[in-house]
């Protein structure tokens, strides 16, 4: 379709309802479809292998992340094991050296059980990219903003290595979203999300994505999906749906509220290092400027020694201490301890997870309160002399 995003959130995909003129997609709550007779059906024959509604969600977000194919999954993690169950033994990833802790988890843990093995680069520079790859490596894999750093990656200059060298790339989008970023127009070859955060938006429903152009691909991605069975159920596909018509509203007010905190948080005196690809003194922020149309919402940073982290987190009032992000309410987590505890300590502190980085999810509230929250946390966690 050739509308313009805001009105590809809520237009977008499978529209309404033909057989009843429903303004929403209904939600297919079955598991079966009678058949008319032997090898006769109505298109649907197992809600595993197809379900209407789940059919909505994953044409939806292909549509936002101007892709063809989509594919929808019970949560991020099972969407990401089944990309990578396109890979078999002596196959070899090149992965961004920050990205999200459940991901090096079922590549340590899980794939590397089936002889799949991957290397760490630091993808915001390409040519350490270019200089990783070889025979062995099938694809690169990468996060931009990536998690917890929010380290920008060039998509389209690492996208052309990756072909050049015969290879493909898969992008982890779930930090931006289609509304800000769409790595398929960038060069990327694959795209996953964990819907769980923003394209969901609420803090209620698990979710995974992917979302490709290759129809080859497509066809073997569509048989492990089918084959493995992670795929997201038919009320979660509609709450989706329904959380990605407002994505466009939400994320104008996310990445302003967060442009605005980065801000006061460099100036406040308080912290020693804010990361944040939307601020000029960013390393990323070229980049981000050119590959993106906005810097997110994810804003990581580290507390002055004159304060204690620890207590940092029980005094906020407003900011909520939990794993996961992109919903409506502003998030706060301790990523050497909760989302990338999975990864090895010497390994997080190589690559910059130090113990006393703090991650904040910008929600949708008023800035200010935010910030006076952010204020009197920080200033009665003060340690003693
Ligand atoms: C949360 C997250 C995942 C995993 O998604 P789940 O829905 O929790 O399984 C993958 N990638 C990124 C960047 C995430 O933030």
């Amino acid at each position: 379709m050739g509308i313009k995003i805001n009105s590809l959130l809520i237009h977008g995909g499978i529209d309404g309802d033909t057989a009843t003129g429903a303004v929403n997609v209904p939600v297919y709550q079955t598991s079966t479809y009678k058949q008319d007779g032997l090898g006769q059906n109505r298109g649907w024959e197992y809600s595993r292998t197809g379900n209407p509604t789940r059919a909505a969600a994953e044409k939806l977000v292909a549509d936002l992340e101007r892709g063809t194919y989509g594919l929808a999954f019970a949560s991020g993690l099972a969407a990401i094991s089944t990309v990578l169950s396109l890979f078999k033994e002596g196959d070899k990833l090149v992965v961004s050296d920050n990205i999200y802790g459940g991901t090096f988890r079922i590549l340590d843990n899980v794939f590397d059980h089936f002889g799949i093995t991957y290397t760490i680069v630091d993808t915001s520079d390409p040519a350490k990219v270019e200089a990783a790859i070889d025979d062995d490596v099938k694809a690169v894999y990468v996060e931009s903003p990536a998690n917890p750093l929010l380290t920008v990656t060039d998509i389209r200059e690492v996208a052309d290595i990756a072909h050049r060298n015969g290879k493909i790339l898969i992008v982890d989008n779930t930090f931006l979203t289609p509304y800000l970023q769409r790595p398929l127009t960038l060069g990327a070859d694959i795209v996953i999300h964990s819907g769980t955060k923003y394209l969901g938006g609420h803090s209620d429903v698990i979710s995974g994505f992917v979302v490709l152009n290759d129809k080859e691909l497509s066809e073997r991605l569509y048989y492990l999906q089918n084959a493995i069975g992670g795929v997201l159920a038919p009320w979660d596909s509609y709450l989706v749906i329904r959380g990605i018509k407002t994505l466009g509203v939400r994320m104008d007010r996310h990445v302003e509220n967060a442009g605005r905190i980065a801000e006061w948080l460099v100036q406040s005196g308080y912290v020693d290092r804010v990361y944040y690809p939307g601020l000029t003194s960013d390393p990323g922020y070229e980049v981000q400027k050119k590959q993106a149309d906005g810097a997110g919402a994810m804003i990581s940073f580290v507390l002055k020694k004159a304060y204690d982290h620890r207590k940092f987190f029980e005094r906020l009032k407003i900011i909520t201490l939990a794993e996961s992000l992109g919903g409506v309410e502003s998030l706060v987590c301790h990523p050497a301890s909760m989302t990338h505890a999975a990864i090895p300590a010497e390994v997080r502190k190589k690559v910059g997870i130090v113990d006393e980085l703090i991650r904040l999810s910008v929600g949708i509230e008023d800035v200010e309160d935010l910030i006076d929250d952010l204020k009197q946390a920080i200033e009665s966690s003060a340690k003693e002399e």
